[in-house]
């Protein structure tokens, strides 16, 4: 139906349900279609000619925007709190302090640096983060056909929007949740702003957001984009659903997540840095217009 899904990177657990889905996706038409994407490692790349590519968090931390001292602080948090992320020998109600201490930790330092929020965009220019290959389709094809796209992140609201900005891609059609920056009335960061959205409470961000999800109940149909067990909550606002396509990357510690990926999207990415197979579903749900 879809050659993209013979990729080699594709794995299924139950295609003909992956199937079963799609059809009747692309029978209600695209305009019940919506589509909620994680950002970090989701939308942007993993790693480009074998080299970590950057979330929104470490695009600060490897700014000349931060002192020396704290970017030690900062690695030291990757270090310590990164593998315990990806750990599938760790369930996510262990991993969520965690995971919460790792965020405010780091939020923490970061207001410390009294950054300047008219030297993001230089900052977001001067870092290696990157898009997935196939995203100027991806954007542009969404914006076409009108089909609202929710980018929900964990990550920087503030970065994230430029890099997207910057890339060319910042649609009407595009919403973000995120983790905003508070700046004072000089422009420097005083705090974050709301309540803190990290990987495993989406879902809470989400039914913060009824309105949002109420604006658009007349698209019932969701296609899920994520990398982390934690991005599988990000439609739980999504109201009256009837199908849900969720398309995950599979970036790292690929043997030991496979089977967790496998049992919980219905299509699982395994290294693939591109939009590929995101992007043939999209024209399949369109009609290839
Ligand atoms: O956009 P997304 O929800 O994926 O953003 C979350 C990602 O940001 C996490 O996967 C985590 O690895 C990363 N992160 C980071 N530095 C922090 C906190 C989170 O790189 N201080
Ligand atoms: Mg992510």
């Amino acid at each position: 139906m879809i050659p993209e899904l013979s990729n080699p990177s594709v794995l299924m657990k139950d295609p003909q349900r992956v199937q079963e889905i799609l059809e009747s996706m692309m029978k209600a038409g695209s305009n019940t279609v919506q589509v909620i994407s994680d950002f970090d490692m989701t939308l942007t790349r993993f790693a480009y000619n074998g080299k970590r590519c950057p979330t929104c968090h470490n695009i600060l931390d490897n700014s000349k925007l931060i002192t020396n001292e704290c970017r030690e602080k900062l690695k030291e948090l990757l270090n310590t709190y990164y593998p315990i992320e990806i750990d599938s020998a760790r369930s996510i109600e262990e991993k969520l302090p965690l995971m919460v201490q790792w965020w405010t930790k780091a939020h923490e330092l970061l207001v410390q640096q009294e950054i300047k929020k008219d030297l993001l965009a230089m900052v977001v220019r001067e870092s290696d983060a990157m898009l997935r290959e196939g995203y100027q389709l991806f954007f542009d094809h969404l914006h076409e056909h009108s089909i609202p796209l929710l980018i929900f992140s964990a990550g920087i609201g503030d970065i994230l929007e430029e890099v997207v900005r910057q890339a060319g891609v910042f649609h009407s059609n595009v919403k973000v949740f995120s983790n905003y920056m508070d700046f004072d009335e000089t422009g420097v960061l005083k705090a974050f702003k709301g309540e803190l959205i990290h990987i495993y409470n989406k879902r809470e961000g989400a039914l913060l957001n009824t309105g949002h999800f109420q604006e658009l109940r007349t698209r019932p149909n969701v296609l899920l984009l994520g990398d982390s067990l934690g991005d599988l909550t990000m439609a739980d606002g999504v109201q009256d659903m009837e199908n849900i396509l969720k398309i995950g990357f599979l970036n790292d510690k690929v043997e030991e997540r496979k089977q967790s990926y496998l049992d919980s999207y219905d299509i699982v990415l395994v290294k693939d840095e591109t939009l590929e197979v995101p992007n043939a579903i999209m024209l399949y749900l369109t009609g290839n217009k």
